[in-house]
């Protein structure tokens, strides 16, 4: 009855209804604020407590929408804004107009989490960041991506602190139906289902879709009454459960991702892996084409490799995903023999090291490593410490050669910038400055006045305070402490020099380093004349007790120095609460022990806000860092084994802090505007943004990964089936004959700034256009490496022995050069799809 009368309005009302939904479900939303207007007529106080239209639109009733439906200025706002909206999803896009005829069609983007918006809570932290703020950067560019993920219908858990410190654990049940989230349906209109067996059972995924502008994001969901329950809950949560759980969400994301992709029809040249929980998704795709083209899946593999892009985030062994061996037999036996047609054994041996060995574990970066064809770290320093972590793969390589190079992650500016910087921004580089190539955002930045940074941030400052006012005000009754809920609407001043530090608690990030010395901190907190305060955030994992002491340590420090007014601990540290911490405060401290922070991204979030970073010299700080920008801990070097490490950075870091960020903040000029401050802001705002946007990272993942993977996965796998083929028997060929070669003699001859070198090789049946010769020289004092590649200067016949030469000018003695062969076969990318290297001692 009730239904009825919902459903008869909105009939009547099909147009204005079909806008409002179109707008509500699209997540533009999230960093574009034009049509918040729209939703604050509709319920200012649920959006002002959700900011999600989908359920505004949910809840409201027929009345109030009657009302505003009345309105004429409401109806004109909702034309306009849905006007404008469709203006921008067809304006021509920086990939159209750059690279207008690219081989790419289509990439699609797994990952285990996405973090867009708060009202879509499927996501943990930096890993979601970095997937949700590309596939917005990629809507903005036009760049073809869809992103593929699971549907996690209970999300991360909500976390409340108690008046001990004790972290409580909440699982709020998140209803789809309040989500910006709809059924994926088929061409038939049917919501589309696709099933994945492991363990012996068919497991049905529902699909849901998100709209995010021009891109798409596909969920998978194994909650269908048509499982078992005990795989019905196999999506609920995040990252929770052993091995076996996540062995299970893996080969969802994996397997169940391409075939939702398969389904649709929607095959895409490239597949990003983000992170190596998404590799199983190479043995499906090879599936795929081991079908569709009727050949083996070893050549299926090969083949379409070159289609699959590998981003690393783990700077340490243990980070790595692995799984032992009764696993993979368990849930990827049947797998193998019956749909792969490989053995379970051979299976496994993908995600080893040493095939042979019978006690490694399955390491799933090894498998995504081994299917694919680019391969990236998230910052200049983690493609090193990438490199040298998966060195053992390509064996007597050099490590500056192993095959990984790196895309500094970057954030999507718009998502995380507030209204007072986006009005200076808008000012100063206008309403478009995120969606093209960046040129111009620097010098116009730079123009802006130090009054004006300065207003800007006082503004932002004060809004924050606000926010932290009544943040804690509800944390402390919720915990019982009246008195300090009742003080909350005083605690912090808008003024102080404001400190933030909010990331996971966990024990690399040292998240209570500044606790080793609490006398000096809590004397800068009790300052009156230069007042600090510091606010604080993050959740640890349930299990995790070093985590959990973190917190516990901070609680104890608050209330044994009766410091509530000037330090507070926020609860529920999530991309809502990160928002307003980035956008208020003055300094955001990060201190990871080096080199196990990847990237990071948090402190990138406080650039385009006018914050200054003080971090260590890790991650994306430790290429980004210049004393004109802000503060930096450590000295580039790794000190993980020193047990007084920890202790040194502390002294840095609280010395730092009385030396030269209170004072040089509290350093005011006539008109009151800390000059040495603003400048500090102008060049970290101006030059670090661009850097540090996400922008710029999918522009770079786009020209240096996803169109050179499309291209020659087209070549190789789709252009042609017989050079397909061709190619395969060549690269058999290759390896076949490559231990054939016998090295013969070789002359030296070493004059003052020359050298030559003649080789006699016996080639046997190599063709001799598959491989090279190169004198090669490490760096060494004041040279670089250096490659130079042989010439052939006879061959005649397989049976005689073949003659390379060269000749170089070099300064460098003879001792600094040795002789190696490589497989040089056209198409084939040495060393990832083949590492064979030969040294001639
Ligand atoms: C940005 C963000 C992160 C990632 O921060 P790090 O710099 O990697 O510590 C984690 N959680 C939330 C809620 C965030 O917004």
């Amino acid at each position: 009855m009730h239904q009825s009368v919902f459903d008869e309005f909105k009939t009547s009302h099909h147009k204005e209804m079909a806008l409002l939904e179109k707008l509500a479900l699209d997540m533009r939303w999230s960093w574009n604020h034009e049509a918040d207007t729209i939703w604050r007529q509709i319920d200012p106080s649920l959006w002002r407590m959700t900011k999600n239209p989908w359920m505004v639109l949910q809840r409201v009733s027929v009345e109030r929408l009657a009302y505003v439906f009345s309105q004429p200025h409401f109806l004109a706002q909702l034309d306009e804004i849905n006007q404008r909206r469709e203006e921008a999803q067809s304006k021509i896009s920086w990939f159209k107009q750059v690279h207008p005829d690219s081989a790419l069609k289509r990439v699609a983007y797994f990952s285990m989490e996405f973090m867009l918006d708060e009202a879509l809570p499927i996501y943990v932290g930096g890993l979601g960041n970095v997937a949700g703020d590309q596939l917005k950067a990629a809507s903005e560019l036009g760049v073809p991506v869809t992103g593929v993920g699971l549907f996690y219908q209970q999300g991360y858990f909500r976390q409340e602190i108690d008046r001990h410190g004790n972290q409580l654990v909440r699982q709020p049940y998140n209803e789809p139906g309040q989500m910006p989230v709809s059924p994926l349906r088929n061409a038939n209109g049917e919501w589309l289902r696709v099933p994945v067996r492991f363990g012996g059972f068919t497991i049905w995924l529902k699909c849901w879709v998100v709209i995010a502008g021009r891109v798409r994001l596909y969920l998978l969901d194994s909650n269908d009454p048509a499982n078992l329950p005990v795989h019905r809950t196999i999506t609920n949560e995040i990252y929770s459960g052993g091995p076996e759980h996540r062995i299970k969400q893996e080969l969802i994301l994996g397997v169940g991702g391409w075939r939702m992709l398969q389904a649709l029809g929607e095959i895409p040249e490239v597949c990003h892996l983000n992170e190596g929980h998404a590799a199983f998704l190479v043995l499906e795709r090879a599936n795929w084409y081991k079908e569709t083209y009727g050949v083996s899946f070893w050549e299926a593999l090969e083949l379409t490799r070159p289609g699959n892009v590998f981003t690393t985030h783990t700077a340490v062994p243990a980070g790595f995903d692995r799984f032992d061996r009764s696993l993979i037999t368990h849930y990827l036996g049947d797998y193998a023999e019956k749909e792969l047609h490989i053995s379970a054994d051979s299976l496994m041996n993908l995600g080893k090291l040493n095939p042979g060995d019978s006690s490694e574990l399955f390491n799933m970066a090894f498998l995504a490593i081994r299917g694919s064809g680019g391969i990236n770290g998230v910052s200049k320093l983690h493609g090193e410490v990438s490199r040298a972590l998966f060195s053992p793969l390509f064996p007597r390589w050099p490590l500056a050669e192993v095959p990984i190079g790196h895309v500094t992650n970057g954030v999507h500016m718009a998502s995380w910038d507030g209204k007072f910087s986006d009005r200076l921004w808008t000012e100063a580089c206008g309403k478009d400055r995120w969606r093209g190539d960046l040129e111009t955002v620097s010098s116009n930045l730079a123009k802006v006045p130090s009054v004006d940074l300065w207003n800007m941030r006082n503004e932002a400052r004060a809004h924050l305070v606000n926010f932290a006012r009544r943040h804690m005000a509800n944390q402390y009754r919720l915990s019982g402490q009246e008195q300090l809920a009742c003080d909350a609407e005083k605690m912090f001043s808008k003024d102080a020099l404001t400190l933030g530090f909010a990331r996971r608690f966990v024990a690399y990030k040292r998240s209570s380093l500044l606790l080793m010395k609490r006398e000096r901190l809590a004397a800068l907190l009790r300052n009156t004349d230069r007042p600090v305060q510091l606010m604080l955030a993050g959740k640890a994992g349930p299990g995790d007790q070093v985590g959990l002491s973190f917190i516990r340590q901070w609680m104890d420090f608050i209330n044994e120095y009766g410091l509530h007014h000037r330090i507070a601990f926020l609860s529920d540290y999530d991309m809502a609460v990160a928002k307003q911490l980035v956008r208020g405060v003055d300094v955001w401290l990060n201190t990871p022990k080096r080199p196990w922070e990847a990237s990071g991204t948090s402190g990138m979030k406080v650039l385009v806000n006018g914050g200054l970073n003080l971090s260590t010299l890790d991650g994306w700080w430790a290429e980004a860092y210049e004393s004109r920008f802000g503060w930096a801990l450590g000295d580039q070097e790794n000190h993980e084994q020193d047990p007084y490490w920890d202790e040194k950075e502390a002294e840095e870091l609280i010395s730092l802090l009385e030396n030269q960020v209170v004072p040089s903040f509290y350093e005011r000029n006539a008109a009151g505007v800390p000059e040495r401050w603003t400048e500090k802001i102008r060049h970290s705002m101006a030059e670090l943004t661009p850097r540090f946007s996400a922008n710029r990272a999918v522009r770079e993942y786009t020209e240096a990964y996803y169109i050179p993977a499309a291209s020659r996965y087209v070549e190789r796998a789709l252009q042609n089936g017989e050079r397909s083929e061709a190619f395969l028997q060549d690269r058999f060929k290759l390896i076949a004959d490559w231990g054939n070669i016998r090295f013969g003699g070789q002359v030296w001859i070493a004059e003052a700034n020359q050298v030559e070198v003649s080789l006699e090789v016996w080639l046997g049946d190599m063709n001799p256009d598959w491989i090279e010769f190169q004198l090669f020289a490490d760096p060494s004092g004041q040279f670089g490496s250096e490659i130079h590649e042989f010439g052939l200067t006879h061959y005649e016949a397989k049976t005689e022995n073949t003659h390379y030469g060269i000749r170089i000018d070099t300064p460098r003695p003879r001792e600094h050069y040795s002789i190696r062969m490589l497989p040089k076969l056209a198409g084939l990318n040495c060393p990832l799809e083949l590492p064979l290297i030969r040294w001639w001692e």
